[in-house]
């Protein structure tokens, strides 16, 4: 949006990495006002406006309460001075502002609270997202602005001259391919493989990175049985923890601990599952919940910042730093998923500079990425595509989940069905996702396996009883006939998801 021409390649799929791992909240982080980090609290509300604004349907509002019993790190006192302060630093233009519950209050908010050293809590907004299609749509956003935007393509290597580095050498991870691009700027916006990266352009760089790893497990909503998202304090150590609803789902999250583990082979523990669950269960009795209980998990690798001054992890700053390396590259480290357009804005604004510094080039206008919504997002009134899709007979529950994940693009979804009515079938029973989204997820989302379609496209991955396996062979058929692959690919793609999904549940220890 700035005139540069840019390049955007990915080695695996669009936010296989962090960005699909998340809390999926879009928050200005109430544990980071008592980190006294306003700024960064400031700059997230103002994004969680903004990111409202241009995806609805990728970005909603979300009621959270934070109970608060006897004993609590956080005391009623305190919440309520947090609480202040967050509707304030959102400029108090929050959906609406917090409100101070009593006990009653609180317990008539969610009956299933342990009642026994209840003092009551707080009402408060934030936002959740779907984190892996808010990618998945910016990526697209930047498509439609002329950018060129490649997934399964790693950057193996750095292209030289005198020094600097003027281009990146890549493979194409699906077909073996290699090929050698150039930059007036490179980027290495790679969360937490940014150390790796980095070396390729100074194998003795020292690491900007102390990452830590974030756990979260799904279960039953019913279960626990809570009516709005709950932030707590967890009582084995005092960290703030949410249970967060999902449909029929709730996501319990999520666990702070160092890690050494690589980014691409993260494991969930058992300590990991049992840290949530008992935390859990200690506020909420009557859920009860197990080890069997759990349906689905996720672990992701936070991309801190180094720590400088030794403090505890989840006392470490969240702040980004754009770092200059040796050879000019430009690395991001840090940052979160709620600010990732301001920051996105600050890297261009610092390549802008450097392009400017060595050809003189005029200062360009700039983007207004805060205005222009993401594909999917130009009303938020969606009611007009309601009454499309019943006309067209589509079941309700179908139509409700096509306009929650793809906003006004589900009339795009509606005409591939409306082609061909078949495209209308759901792909299980006990899922909403149809046929016909497939089709869309590779003709505009850039799926190019199955697991990218079920897993980040369609989250059956974790909201399917069978994390999607029974939608694996219908997934390769309807792929296939948009990729031209043949029988023999159809089974391997399918029969490679159901070895993901063994593998994850290995990896999950669950
Ligand atoms: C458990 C957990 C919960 C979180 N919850 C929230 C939340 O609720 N809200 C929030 O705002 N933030 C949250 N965060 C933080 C947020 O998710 C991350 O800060 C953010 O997603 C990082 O994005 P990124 O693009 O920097 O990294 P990633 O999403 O990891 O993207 C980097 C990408 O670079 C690719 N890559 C790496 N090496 C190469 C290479 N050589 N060639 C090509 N590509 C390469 C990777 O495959 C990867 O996909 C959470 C983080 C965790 C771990």
């Amino acid at each position: 949006m700035r005139g540069l021409r840019t390049i955007l390649v990915e080695q695996n799929d669009l936010g296989s990495g962090t960005s699909s791992r998340s809390s999926r909240l879009i928050h200005g982080g109430l544990r980071y006002l008592e980190q006294g980090e306003f700024g960064m609290v400031l700059e997230a509300n103002r994004e969680r406006r903004t990111l409202r604004r241009i995806a609805p349907h990728l970005v909603w509002p979300l009621p959270f309460v934070f109970p608060v019993h006897r004993g609590d790190r956080v005391t009623r006192w305190r919440l309520a001075a947090g609480m202040l302060l967050y509707d304030a630093l959102a400029l108090f233009r929050n959906v609406r502002a917090h409100r101070m519950l009593g006990k009653r209050g609180m317990l008539e908010a969610e009956p299933m609270l342990r009642d026994r050293g209840l003092l009551g809590g707080a009402r408060y907004y934030d936002a959740q997202c779907d984190d892996a299609r808010l990618v998945v749509a910016t990526a697209r956003s930047a498509i439609h602005q002329g950018a060129l935007v490649s997934n399964y393509m790693a950057v193996t290597g750095l292209e030289r001259t005198a020094g600097r580095v003027v281009g990146a050498q890549l493979e194409d991870r699906l077909t073996g391919e290699r090929g050698v691009i150039r930059a007036s700027v490179v980027v290495n916006a790679s969360g937490p493989w940014a150390d790796q990266v980095r070396r390729l352009e100074d194998a003795g760089a020292a690491p900007l990175l102390q990452p830590t790893k974030g756990v979260h497990v799904v279960v039953d909503r019913g279960r626990i049985d809570h009516r709005e998202a709950v932030a707590f304090t967890s009582p084995i150590d005092g960290r703030v923890m949410f249970v967060l609803p999902w449909g029929d789902l709730s996501y319990i999250g999520t666990t702070d601990t160092d890690t050494l583990e690589p980014p691409d082979d993260l494991r969930v523990t058992g300590d990991d599952v049992v840290y949530l669950l008992r935390s859990v269960n200690s506020r909420f009795p009557s859920a009860r919940l197990g080890v069997e209980d759990v349906r689905a998990s996720w672990a992701g690798l936070r991309p801190l910042l180094v720590d400088r001054d030794k403090l505890f992890t989840s006392k470490r700053s969240r702040e980004h730093e754009i770092v200059h390396g040796s050879g000019g590259m430009l690395t991001l480290v840090g940052g979160k998923l709620t600010t990732y357009r301001s920051i996105a804005a600050e890297v261009v604004d610092q390549a802008m500079r450097e392009l400017r510094h060595r050809d003189g080039r005029p200062r360009h206008a700039e983007a207004r990425t805060d205005m222009e919504p993401l594909p999917g997002g130009e009303t938020a009134d969606l009611s007009q595509f309601r009454d499309r899709g019943l006309e067209l007979g589509i079941p309700a529950v179908s139509i409700e989940h096509l306009l929650r994940h793809y906003g006004t693009e589900a009339a795009g979804i509606f005409n591939l069905g409306g082609a061909d009515r078949r495209l209308f079938r759901r792909l299980v029973p006990d899922h909403p996702a149809i046929e016909a989204e497939v089709v869309h997820a590779v003709r505009r989302e850039l799926a190019q396996t199955v697991e990218d379609v079920l897993v980040r496209r369609f989250h059956q991955y974790y909201e399917q009883l069978e994390h999607g396996a029974p939608s694996a062979h219908r997934v390769a058929e309807l792929m296939g006939e948009e990729l031209g692959w043949d029988d023999g690919r159809v089974d391997a793609e399918a029969e490679r998801y159901l070895a993901f999904v063994s593998e994850g549940r290995r990896a999950a220890a669950i």
